[in-house]
């Protein structure tokens, strides 16, 4: 079992707009439009300066709507397209054909509900997650052309939301793992993800745990991108196919909301994956 992730350099961008965002530099290829917004170029207020994009913050409604129609308009995305999963640090996903609301994402309460994963094989229908620290995983199969995005904090992590969105793939298009690429987003690192002994205990059964469970200085941590990143390997991904942005959003809380470092008083990016 390696020890090490694959990295890959995402490239940053800036809107019109000015909403700036990471992108796939090409790994995916040129049939995908894969983003991850950063904290600049929007319109709210400390402490969700200032491009935050969850409604569920605490944030002002009319900001939250200005920064999500700025970061569509930024990838020249139409605003009225789009799909949110509801994320509930489960386990669940949903293959989705279409939007579920006229506007897209631009609503508040109105996301698929109750899931950490969307899959679509349907031009037009960005497929969008929010984070702030959880791990962010984008998923590309250029054979079956078919896109997924899955939310991965310990929790899906623990049960393994990367395999299952995997075999979901591959049982909704008859794919093959082999074709599917995956980039594991900016998101808290093994190098500021504390954690306390009981979630070191949570991954003792599994056969990855000293790799993952690292101590320092009698503190314990959480390699979640490792994990993931095995979990892929496991499910049966190529190991050249997995790439690990090795972005902490926590070491750079000037770049990104970071909800451990701000103690849950902040903002959140958004996750966008989209066949063209
Ligand atoms: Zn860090």
């Amino acid at each position: 079992m390696y020890k090490e992730v694959r990295s890959i350099k995402l490239k940053l961008r800036e809107g019109k707009n000015k909403s700036v965002y990471l992108t796939d530099p090409g790994f995916f290829g040129d049939d995908v439009i894969m983003a991850f917004s950063t904290r600049f170029g929007g319109h709210s207020l400390s402490p969700y300066n200032s491009l935050n994009l969850s409604y569920l913050s605490g944030d002002e409604y009319k900001n939250v709507l200005k920064n999500r129609i700025s970061f569509l308009e930024a990838l020249n995305i139409d605003v009225f397209a789009g799909v949110l999963a509801g994320q509930v640090h489960g386990d669940r996903i949903e293959f989705v054909k279409e939007k579920i609301s006229e506007f897209g994402i631009l609503l508040p309460g109105v996301s698929v509900e109750n899931t950490d994963g969307l899959i679509t094989t349907s031009k037009n229908l960005p497929l969008v997650g929010t984070f702030a620290d959880c791990v962010p995983l984008f998923f590309y199969d250029n054979v079956k052309k078919v896109v997924a995005i899955s939310h991965a904090g310990w929790r899906g992590t623990k049960e393994n939301i990367a395999k299952k969105t995997i075999d979901n793939i591959i049982k909704e298009t008859g794919g093959k793992v082999s074709d599917i690429k995956v980039i594991i987003g900016p998101s808290i690192g093994s190098c500021c993800y504390e954690v306390g002994a009981e979630l070191h205990d949570a991954f003792k059964d599994y056969s990855f745990y000293e790799n993952i469970c690292r101590v320092k200085n009698q503190r314990l941590y959480l390699d979640l991108w490792l994990a993931n990143s095995i979990q892929l390997e496991q499910a049966g991904v190529l190991s050249e196919n997995i790439l690990v942005s090795e972005i902490c959003t926590h070491c750079n809380n000037d770049f990104f909301f970071s909800y451990r470092k701000e103690k849950g008083n902040t903002g959140r990016m958004m996750g966008l994956i989209k066949i063209i």
